[in-house]
């Protein structure tokens, strides 16, 4: 390799360095890196780690925030070539990555990072499969500034390397390249499993079942395959074409998905095993039942749950107004009030803001500190001209007397000594009552768990919040032959929790199925 060629390790030399473009991974059939690499790479041996650390990390091109309000294509643009090529070389390769341990997973980062770097972009793709399997989503998604980039030493005295932007670049390449390396299955073994919900526990559980020779078939109660992925996750954070063509992935695996099945309506567990004969089921069905704030006026017309405004909007073309006649309150030119501070919220205000709103604000009782969204959406939020209302809960929502929300009366709180979930609880502020105009709010507090899969399941236990109890090593229920995982079990968390969730099922199954052993674990009495 050409040293002269290598990117600027201290970002000085940058009239040096090719030009920068904003496209993806190149939309080509053969991969760059077999036609020898026509892009410059950096010399391994010149960089020295401090050399590294003096590489700026290569920023995420975005569309401009003004522009960007106003419709739904994706705000991030991805790193090209070059950019994710200088990125990599930032990595000081730790002999002990704490970026691999704070992973929920365990992604090889250094070893994907070093192919990376390398110019085998391919590579570091497969390697990325064997721990995850949907890296083109959790590179999009997951909360890195908390688990793999929290870890990353070059984080404690400047940025972190962009774990989460090149794990998107590597996935989106091995995509565009049409060369995704799927293993082939085992032979068939006779067995069969149902899964039920195609969140990313489902579709990461059907994905290593079927490779292992098992019939899988997921059954979805809605009407597209993808869960949270689909009806929740705007298409400007999260295109949809991305989760198909994960799905499309395992379709071509030998996956089987019906939708529209609503399983503990359609037909039951017991159901399925006794007269379909599954060998064992997987119940994978999320915690997509919204909570409210149970204050007067909740029941106003204008006020909606974020679950189901973001499920109108994503499923139900709700963005396209003038087309399609979907029963959503219309946004354009109106005040619009989202409660909350996780990834729901702020989806559904910068859903808002895209549909048209006057004003799109975002109503958080506690402090910017303890907000649970990513990162990086509370900085897009804020570009895109959303206003937080922070320190501050509503109790009350009024209305006309056609029974339209009008606004919302609100309370101004300050912090007080940590609660149970370690951040610090939020107090009134005594006489500290205001009104806000509202002609929409949207309540995104927090979902919790749908109850018709345990109603329907005698002998499945649960807890006391109608969660189900599994056994955390083996996923195993209280039930011989039905596992769960993700949400279903753990309360609402990340979609990289949820998939290893899948796959940690996956083969907890698959011994089930191998061996016909079935242990009961401690707890599941
Ligand atoms: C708006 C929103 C934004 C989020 N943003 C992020 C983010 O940025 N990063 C992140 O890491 N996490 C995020 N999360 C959380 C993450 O999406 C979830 O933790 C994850 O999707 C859980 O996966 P799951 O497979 O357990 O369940 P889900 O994704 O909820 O999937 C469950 C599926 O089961 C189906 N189902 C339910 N009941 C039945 C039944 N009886 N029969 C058949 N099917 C059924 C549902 O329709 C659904 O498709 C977000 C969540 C929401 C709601
Ligand atoms: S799966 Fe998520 S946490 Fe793990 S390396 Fe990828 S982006 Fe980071």
């Amino acid at each position: 390799m050409n040293k002269k060629n290598a990117p600027s390790p201290a970002g000085k030399n940058a009239a040096s360095l090719p030009e920068r473009k904003t496209s993806p991974a190149p939309e080509t059939k053969t991969s760059p890196v077999s036609e020898g690499n026509a892009f410059p790479l950096p010399e391994e041996k010149a960089l020295t780690p401090k050399a590294r650390r003096q590489i700026p990390r290569a920023p995420m091109p975005e569309q401009e925030p003004q522009a960007r309000s106003r419709n739904f294509e994706e705000v991030n643009l991805g790193l090209n070539v070059l950019d994710a090529v200088t990125e990599a070389s930032r990595c000081i390769a730790c002999a002990k990555p704490r970026c691999v341990v704070d992973c929920p997973v365990g992604v090889k980062i250094k070893e994907v990072v070093a192919l990376i770097r390398k110019g085998d972009f391919l590579g570091a793709a497969a390697k990325l499969r064997e721990d995850n399997s949907l890296p083109a989503i959790t590179g999009r998604v997951c909360p890195q500034e908390k688990q793999c980039e929290g870890g990353c030493i070059l984080g404690q005295k400047g940025a972190p390397v962009a774990i989460g932007n090149l794990e998107r670049f590597v996935a989106d390449y091995e995509r565009q390249s049409g060369q995704l390396g799927l293993p082939p299955n085992a032979p068939s073994t006779g067995k069969s499993v149902a899964i039920v919900g195609s969140g990313p526990a489902g579709l990461s559980a059907a994905g290593d079942l079927v490779q292992k020779g098992h019939r899988v078939r997921v059954f979805e109660a809605l009407h597209e395959v993808g869960g949270v992925l689909v009806y929740g996750i705007p298409e400007f954070r999260l295109p949809k074409s991305i989760v198909k063509s994960e799905v499309d992935n395992l379709r071509r695996m030998g996956v089987e998905f019906e939708t529209n099945v609503v399983v503990g309506k359609s037909v039951t567990i017991d159901e399925l095993m006794r007269d379909e004969h599954y060998d064992a089921v997987f119940v994978a069905t999320g915690a997509g039942l919204p909570q409210f704030l149970n204050v007067p006026g909740e029941h106003l017309n204008g006020v909606y749950s974020a679950n189901e405004f973001l499920t109108r909007v994503n499923l139900m073309r709700a963005y396209q107004a003038d087309e399609y006649d979907e029963p959503l309150y219309d946004c354009r030119g109106k005040d619009v009030i989202v409660v909350g501070g996780g990834n729901t919220a702020m989806d559904a205000v910068r859903t808002a803001r895209r549909l048209g709103a006057k004003t799109a604000t975002l109503v958080y009782r506690r402090s910017e500190v303890e907000m649970p969204a990513r990162a990086e959406e509370v900085k897009h939020a804020r570009q895109e001209g959303i206003e937080f209302r922070l320190l501050t809960n509503p109790i009350e929502f009024i209305g006309d007397e056609k029974g339209c929300l009008t606004g919302a009366r609100c309370v101004r709180m300050e912090l007080s000594e940590p609660d149970a979930s370690g951040r610090r609880r939020p107090v009134e502020i005594k006489g500290s009552e205001f009104l806000l105009p509202a002609d929409v709010v949207i309540i995104g507090v927090g979902t919790t768990a749908n109850p018709l899969v345990q109603g329907s399941t005698p002998g499945l236990k649960t807890t006391p919040r109608n969660y189900i109890v599994a056994d955390p090593e083996t996923l195993r229920t209280s039930k011989r032959g039905v596992f769960a995982g993700g949400d279903i079990v753990t309360g609402g968390a990340t979609v990289i929790l949820a998939m290893g969730a899948g796959r940690k099922a996956a083969a907890s199954i698959h011994e089930f199925l191998t061996t016909g052993e079935w242990e009961k674990a401690g707890d599941m009495e």
